[in-house]
Order: structure tokens, then C-alpha cells, then sequence
């Protein structure tokens, strides 16, 4: 069946998303090299990295740095030891909402090494993956210890996230990892918006301009998550580009909604699902413009106000998906799986901020690749409505073809009922000729082998009249005994022909069965001409019959008169 490819197609770049998931999920990517674990300490006036270095006592190591709030902060790593080999090193972590930091390294040599970057330099030291990154000078030295003096920290699920040192080779290899999750699910989003795109274009469904704004806000939101819009914008503040972050995300989720919501049959999104939708997008695309325009003012309580949006904009999704089942709708497996996804790493999310579990790469980078399965499956479910339709449609054609067949014939004989000879004889240019033929002494023949021999009799000498004449020719039962012929070349011997094989027909109970032919020949451009044919042939007719039946009688051709 055609209609398969493209499901064939859209299964074969599920799998090849599925299996660089699962690849990058393998492979060292993100949170690379040496994890340093970080004590913590308020800044305070006074405190400088060289009085720091050498007084680890005053940092808390227990404490959870979410629950310290937003500020500045000092942060020291662990004892590290690290040898002067050469090898370059890269301070990494994950980029979170803060004004500036300053990496101080400290070296066997009593040197400290001092790196500040501000809002706009965190940008344009990203890495794929949003993972800032700084690179140590070489020394000669062994590494001894890392500070870090974070400024303006929002502080929402930590001060600083997954620090790590990794070398260039580490750096590389999970930039290669991340380079093909991203452009394969960014390369995935572009063929899925431009596929629907087609679909939007030639079927214009209510749906579709929500499912292709939900594509452009993920693909844009793979390119804002992933840091590479601050490769082509490197003057974008950081800050700017996770204001952007809430924005899009919040946007691909309310455009998902509403392309749920149109997508599914009427009857299954009630009105007060529609209103619960409404407000499961409001409730998300508040506190993203809040923080958009605000923050960092009230950013903790506008972030808490989105995740809770978040968890609602998906929980309102579970009961349209109840109704959809118990309303029986077609597209619900698709559905049910499609967002089984993005809720489930939703609460997973909500939970690991909630309860204060540990960063995980992963469950902070897994929006976009449930989004895009959600895409891909919702693509699916269209894909699968288009084919609904297509059904729908066909079955509705061939209903109409049956209908029309059936208010056109003689349902005993199949030739042509009256209106539908009509229809095809009357109205053509040039000259034609009628035979009417009439079966001679039917009412003898019913009499003789009862009616349903004589019905049978009907149908035989129809066959025979069909194949007596050139295909296409109209024939028709004009009704009881009596058929008629419209024929534009006909020969003389036809008529003839016609009676010599209905003598001949093999009837019911071996009775011989005759007919009487009147023909004329004339125009049948108008109504008229039809009557004036019919008449001279009918009379002709008559003649035949007069003349002792099972015989052919011609009346005078009709000439045209002009108008
Ligand atoms: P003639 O040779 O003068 O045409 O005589 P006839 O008996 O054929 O003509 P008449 O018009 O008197 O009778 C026609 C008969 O055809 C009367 C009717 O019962 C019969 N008839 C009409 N429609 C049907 C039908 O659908 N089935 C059958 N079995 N008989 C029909
Ligand atoms: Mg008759
Ligand atoms: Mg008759």
C-alpha cells in the first residue's frame, strides 16, 4: 500500500534518533574530564582568592548550594594534584543564570591565575550543550586547586553545575558527540517541519499551522539549549539566551497544546477542556515573559510559577487523552505514547528541582529529544489521519458512482432507464436514427411461462439488442416490452440483424420469441426533435406491427428546419 512509505520513512528516523540517543547516552559527553566537587562560601567584603586558597575551614562542603539563594559566592574544588605535563586544561561547567564569574587556579609555585568572564564572554565561551568553558594557560607547574567567585547568581538548582577539568581531547570528542545528537534531532525537526509544511499547504487543516509553529520553536529552542545561537550571535549576553530559552520552550509546549487540541476529533475536546487548555497555556507563558522582561528580578519565583506551569500544561494533557478513549478515538496510541515522553521527563525534572537531587546532563537536556519524539509521533498520528481521510473519501466517491449508477438504470435489464437515454440522445449535433422495438404478444408470453419467464425473457433481449450493436451505442428500456436505440452510423441491415438473432435466442421453456422495429432517421439537437423522432418511429412501428409483427418498418427521414 503507498501509504505505508511514509510511516516506513518517519519509523526509519525514529530509530536513527532512538540510536543517537542511546550513542550519545554512551558516549563521555557534557559534564567531561575530572569531576571537582565544590565547598561553598557567601562573599563577603574582604575575601580575596589569595586568602581563600589557604583557608578551605571557612567553606561548607554539606550544605546544598540551591538552598543558600541567589548572590555572590566563593567556591572551592577539592585538592586536585594535578602534574605539569603538558597537556592543556579546560575548566567546564553547565551555564547557568549568573552576571559574571572568575576562575582562580592555583599552582604548586604559589601562582594564581585569574580568569573573569562576564555575561557577554560566558557566551561566547560556550561549548555544545550550553557547557561553559575556559581554557587553563600551560605552566610549568603542578595544578593545585580551583576557586571560583560567581557573581549575581541566580542560584535556582545550584551555584555551579557539574564542574569538571577536562582535556582537549575529552572536550573534543563530546563536542563531536553532542554535534551529531543535535544535528540529528535539529535535522530531524527541519524534515519534519518541511514535510508538514507541504501538508499544511495542501490540505490547510486547522491543526497544521500549530504543529509547524511547534516545529520552529523547537528547532530554535535546539539551537538557543544547545549554545549555538551564541556562536552566531556572539554578542548575545548569555542571560539574554536563557531569557530565550523559557521563551521558546514555553512556546513549543503551548503549540503543542493547541495543536492537540485542534488535532482530535470534535467531540472529544470538550469545553472545559478547552478551558483547562487556555489556562495551562497561560499559566506556562506567564512566568516565561515574566522572566523574559524581568529577571533577574523575582527570577526564583517566576521559575517556580514556569515549572509548575510546565507540570500542569502536561498533566491538562492526560485528560484529553482519557476522553480521547473513552470516546473512542482513532489517534489515541500515537498520542498516548507521544506524550508519555515529554510528561514523564517533565515530572522527573520538577521532581530532581523539588527534592533537591543532583544535576544529571541529561534529565536537564531532555526536552528537546522528547519534543522531537512527541514530533515525530504527532507526525505519525497525522500522517495516519491523512489516510483516514483519503478512506473517507473514497468511500464516499464510490457510494456516489453506485448511486448515480443506480438512478441512471433499469435494474431489471441494466440498459439505460428513460431519463438516462435522454439525457445522452438529446442535445447532439447531426442526424441519427431511433429504433423502438416492442416484443410482439407479451402479454401471450406471460400468460404462457408466467411472469418471471417473462422477465426473463426482458433480460434476453436486451443482451441480445447489446450485442447486436457497437459498444457504446445507447440503449434503453423505455419501459414494459418497449426499448429503444439511438445510433448515429448505423447500417440498414441492423434492424434486421437485431430480429434474426432475438428469433434465435435461447428463451426460457425453448418459446420462440419475436419483436416489431420501427426506425427513423432525424436531428435530435432539441426536446423537439426527439418528440417528431419518437412519433414517425412509434407509427413506423405500428406498421410493422400491422403488417403482421416480427418485422422492421422505416418511416421518411426528418429534415432540419431551422430555427
Ligand atoms: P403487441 O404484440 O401488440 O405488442 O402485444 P403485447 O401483448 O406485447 O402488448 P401489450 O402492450 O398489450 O402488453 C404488454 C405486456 O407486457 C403487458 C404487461 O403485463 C407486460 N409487461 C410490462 N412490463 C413487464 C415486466 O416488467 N415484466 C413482465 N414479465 N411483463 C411485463
Ligand atoms: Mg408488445
Ligand atoms: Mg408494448
Amino acid at each position: 500500500m503507498p501509504w505505508r512509505s511514509p510511516l516506513r520513512c518517519l519509523a526509519w528516523l525514529l530509530a536513527m534518533l532512538l540510536s543517537l540517543c542511546a550513542g550519545a547516552a554512551n558516549a563521555q559527553v557534557g559534564p567531561v574530564g575530572i569531576p571537582m566537587r565544590t565547598c561553598v562560601l557567601r562573599d563577603a567584603p574582604g575575601l580575596t582568592a589569595a586568602k581563600l586558597f589557604h583557608a578551605p575551614a571557612r567553606f561548607a562542603c554539606a550544605t546544598p548550594q540551591a538552598r543558600l539563594g541567589g548572590g555572590d559566592f566563593w567556591l572551592l574544588s577539592q585538592p586536585l594534584d594535578i602534574p605539569a605535563d603538558g597537556t592543556r586544561l579546560a575548566v567546564r561547567s553547565s551555564s547557568v543564570w549568573q552576571r559574571a564569574m572568575t576562575i582562580h587556579a592555583l599552582y604548586a609555585d604559589g601562582t594564581i591565575v585569574s580568569i573573569r568572564s562576564d555575561d557577554v564572554a560566558a557566551s561566547r565561551h560556550l561549548r555544545l550543550g550550553a557547557i561553559f568553558q575556559r581554557w587553563l594557560p600551560l605552566r610549568p607547574a603542578r595544578l593545585v586547586r580551583v576557586l571560583w567567585h560567581v557573581e549575581g547568581a541566580a542560584n535556582l538548582r545550584g551555584i555551579l553545575l557539574a564542574p569538571t577539568l577536562a582535556t582537549s581531547e575529552e572536550v573534543s570528542r563530546s563536542d563531536t558527540h553532542l554535534a551529531a545528537l543535535y544535528a540529528g534531532v535539529g535535522g530531524a525537526c527541519a524534515a519534519l517541519l518541511l514535510f508538514n509544511l507541504g501538508l499544511a499547504y495542501a490540505l490547510r487543516h486547522r491543526f497544521m499551522p500549530f504543529y509547524c509553529l511547534m516545529m520552529i520553536a523547537l528547532l530554535a529552542y535546539d539551537m538557543s539549549s544547545s549554545g549555538t545561537l551564541a556562536w552566531i550571535f556572539p554578542d548575545i549576553a548569555n542571560t539574554a539566551r536563557i531569557r530565550i530559552n523559557y521563551v521558546l520552550l514555553a512556546l513549543v509546549a503551548v503549540s503543542a497544546l493547541a495543536f492537540l487540541r485542534n488535532f482530535f476529533e470534535q467531540r472529544v475536546i470538550t469545553p472545559r477542556l478547552k478551558r483547562v487548555g487556555i489556562l495551562a497555556s497561560v499559566s506556562v507563558g506567564i512566568p516565561a515573559v515574566g522572566i523574559a522582561l524581568f529577571a533577574p528580578v523575582a527570577l526564583r519565583l517566576f521559575d517556580t510559577l514556569y515549572a509548575f506551569g510546565f507540570l500542569f500544561l502536561l498533566g491538562s494533557v492526560v485528560p484529553i487523552l482519557v476522553n480521547a478513549w473513552r470516546r473512542h478515538s482513532a489517534f489515541l496510541p500515537f498520542f498516548t505514547i507521544a506524550w508519555a515522553l515529554p510528561i514523564a521527563f517533565a515530572v522527573l525534572r520538577a521532581a530532581s528541582s523539588l527534592f533537591g537531587w543532583s544535576y544529571d546532563f541529561w534529565i536537564d537536556n531532555s526536552s528537546v529529544i522528547s519534543m522531537t519524539l512527541e514530533a515525530l509521533l504527532s507526525s505519525l498520528a497525522i500522517g495516519h489521519r491523512v489516510l483516514l481521510l483519503t478512506r473517507e473519501r473514497d468511500e464516499a466517491r464510490e457510494q456516489e458512482i453506485a448511486a448515480r449508477l443506480l438512478a441512471d438504470t433499469d435494474p431489471l435489464t441494466g440498459l439505460l432507464n428513460r431519463r438516462a437515454f435522454l439525457r445522452g440522445a438529446v442535445g447532439q449535433e447531426g442526424d441519427f436514427t431511433l429504433l423502438l422495438a416492442d416484443l410482439d404478444h407479451f402479454k401471450h408470453v406471460n400468460e404462457t411461462i408466467g411472469h418471471d419467464g417473462g422477465d426473463e425473457v426482458l433480460r434476453i433481449f436486451a443482451r441480445t439488442l447489446r450485442q447486436a450493436l457497437p459498444a457504446g451505442t445507447l440503449v434503453a428500456r423505455l419501459g414494459g416490452e418497449e426499448f429503444a436505440v439511438v445510433i448515429a452510423n448505423h447500417k440498414d441491415t441492423l434492424a434486421d440483424d437485431v430480429l434474426d438473432r432475438l428469433r434465435h435466442a435461447r428463451m426460457p421453456f425453448d418459446i420462440t420469441v419475436t419483436a416489431s422495429i420501427g426506425q427513423c432517421r432525424g436531428p435530435l439537437m432539441r426536446e423537439a426533435d426527439w418528440k417528431a423522432l419518437y412519433r414517425s418511429a412509434d407509427a413506423a412501428l405500428y406498421e410493422a406491427k400491422k403488417a403482421g409483427r416480427d418485422r422492421a418498418r422505416g418511416a421518411p427521414p426528418l429534415r432540419r428546419f431551422a430555427a
